[in-house]
């Protein structure tokens, strides 16, 4: 059993001895033994038990990491040294990475302990994990529907208390997306906040990695450990990177702002209500809230789905069967090992986004799709830039629906595409969001709540998410 709501007070109970990391750690790998049905995990690390005694001596020696004893989980495009890293695609089956992604080495550092990898969409492109190599992740509210995705199997683990925390990443909502549907926090830091080296690219004017947490003080916590400049990123920023754990009380109230183009008609109406439940209480600690416009919203999916599979297309280039992972054998020729090595070793959702992009950036279509959609990207983007002259943080949706049943979406991409309404156009600006869990439908599947922030003001968004936690104005 777990009986600690964060990570600080993990450590308290270890060194008053009332909690054993071995022990916590042996509870999670039996967790994840049990709950082997909702497949959230590619590869599990028992060995990691080894790390529990010797962590836990370090605690109870007074010196000791930021993480020490956290137990994480991490998703399968993310590199980890001598260890799997397939992004759940049959063209990496048998990739062994040979280095640590940069957030690795922050989390070994501060003595984290790394219990496996988890299952997503394969090169983390899809919004109901149902296009993985090992198969569907399960939603633990309802094995029926989808935990979300791409980082589904992530969402899981925590939701579903296999780990501690766990690392996602996020291009169009795939953090914020299945936190929503599984009911935990789930944060995408400002692009370049968080140093992407040892993340396998899919769209990378994108990319960013983020926590998934039973927290926000966990949230912030890890989000001061794996903030930062990195030499090998070079889109890494060098803005300074504040405590945020022991920065989360809010000095003044802030101002809220309402996108109306977020609270239109497909939106569900449970969804709504505990979001404008939130609101009032809100208005009644003292926040101010502001009504304001994001115009070039209706252009944002069209927009992502142009740009990052343009992205995509060149990123994936690489898998060409020669350099990594899956090559066929006896091939006729070069042509043919090239392209047989693709489509056999990439799925269907893969292929259509390379195809996509190959199109929207060949010859005489460049202008007319690539071209036009990086202005429409700087128009979204300057949306936000007029929204916070007059807001401190906005508050929208974070999905449209809750949880939607395994196969309901995988025949009409663009129905699935249209799950990313509330989260791509952050990406495309660049801006950080949370989601935050706030209550469930009648289904008693969990809702979410998505708060955005300026560039580099992950400080404000994980101040006001601690505000809503702390007074209980979530409704569970
Ligand atoms: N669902 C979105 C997509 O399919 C987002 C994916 C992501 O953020 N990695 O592209």
């Amino acid at each position: 059993m777990i009986n600690y709501k964060n990570h600080r007070e993990k450590i308290d109970k270890i060194l008053k001895k009332e909690i054993s990391l071995q022990d916590n750690v042996q509870y999670f790998l039996n967790r994840i033994e049990e709950n082997n049905n909702l497949n959230a995990f590619n590869f599990v690390f028992p060995e990691c038990i080894d790390k529990a005694k010797e962590i836990e001596n370090k605690i109870l020696s007074g010196k000791y990491g930021k993480l020490a004893g956290m137990v994480i989980a991490i998703k399968d495009v993310l590199a980890i040294k001598d260890k799997p890293l397939t992004c759940s695609s049959n063209i990496l089956k048998n990739f062994v990475s040979i280095y640590d992604a940069t957030v690795i080495q922050k989390l070994i550092k501060e003595d984290a302990i790394i219990i496996g990898k988890t299952n997503c969409d394969e090169f983390a492109m899809g919004s109901s994990n149902e296009n993985s190599k090992f198969g569907n992740v399960l939603n633990p509210y309802d094995n029926t529907r989808v935990p979300g995705g791409s980082s589904g199997g992530s969402a899981v683990a925590v939701a579903a208390d296999l780990c501690d925390v766990s690392f996602g990443t996020d291009t169009g909502g795939s953090i914020r997306q299945p936190a929503a549907f599984c009911g935990v926090f789930g944060l995408k830091p400002t692009y370049g906040r968080v140093s992407r080296y040892g993340l396998t690219a899919f769209a990378s004017s994108f990319d960013s990695i983020g926590p998934f947490a039973k927290s926000t003080e966990d949230t912030a916590l890890i989000l001061s450990v794996i903030a930062g400049i990195d030499k090998h990123d070079s889109t890494s920023s060098n803005n300074p990177v504040t405590d945020y754990m022991n920065n989360l009380e809010l000095n003044k109230k802030l101002t809220i702002g309402i996108p109306k183009e977020y609270f239109t008609e497909g939106l569900n109406e449970e969804i709504k209500n505990s979001i404008f439940d939130i609101i009032d209480k809100l208005k009644n600690n003292g926040f101010e809230f502001k009504e304001i416009t994001l115009p070039h919203n209706q252009y944002t999916i069209a927009t992502y789905y142009i740009l990052t599979t343009a992205e995509a297309s060149a990123n994936l280039a690489r898998y060409d069967g020669a350099r990594y992972g899956y090559r066929i054998e006896n091939p006729k020729n070069l042509l043919d090992m090239y392209i047989e090595s693709r489509s056999k070793g990439f799925g269907k959702e893969v292929k259509r986004r390379i195809m996509l992009g190959t199109y929207v950036l060949s010859s005489g279509y460049y202008d007319a799709y690539y071209k036009k959609a990086q202005k429409v990207r700087q128009l979204i983007k300057n949306d936000f830039i007029n929204a916070f002259k007059s807001v401190d943080v906005i508050i929208t949706p974070t999905t449209p629906t809750t949880a939607f049943k395994i196969g309901e979406n995988i025949d009409d991409p663009l129905q699935m595409y249209l799950n990313d309404i509330y989260t791509t156009s952050i990406n495309l600006a660049g801006i950080p969001a949370i989601n935050i869990p706030i209550g469930k439908d009648k289904n008693n599947l969990p809702i979410g709540m998505q708060i955005l922030a300026n560039q580099f003001e992950e400080d404000k968004l994980l101040q006001m998410s601690y505000f809503i936690e702390k007074n209980r104005l979530l409704s569970h």
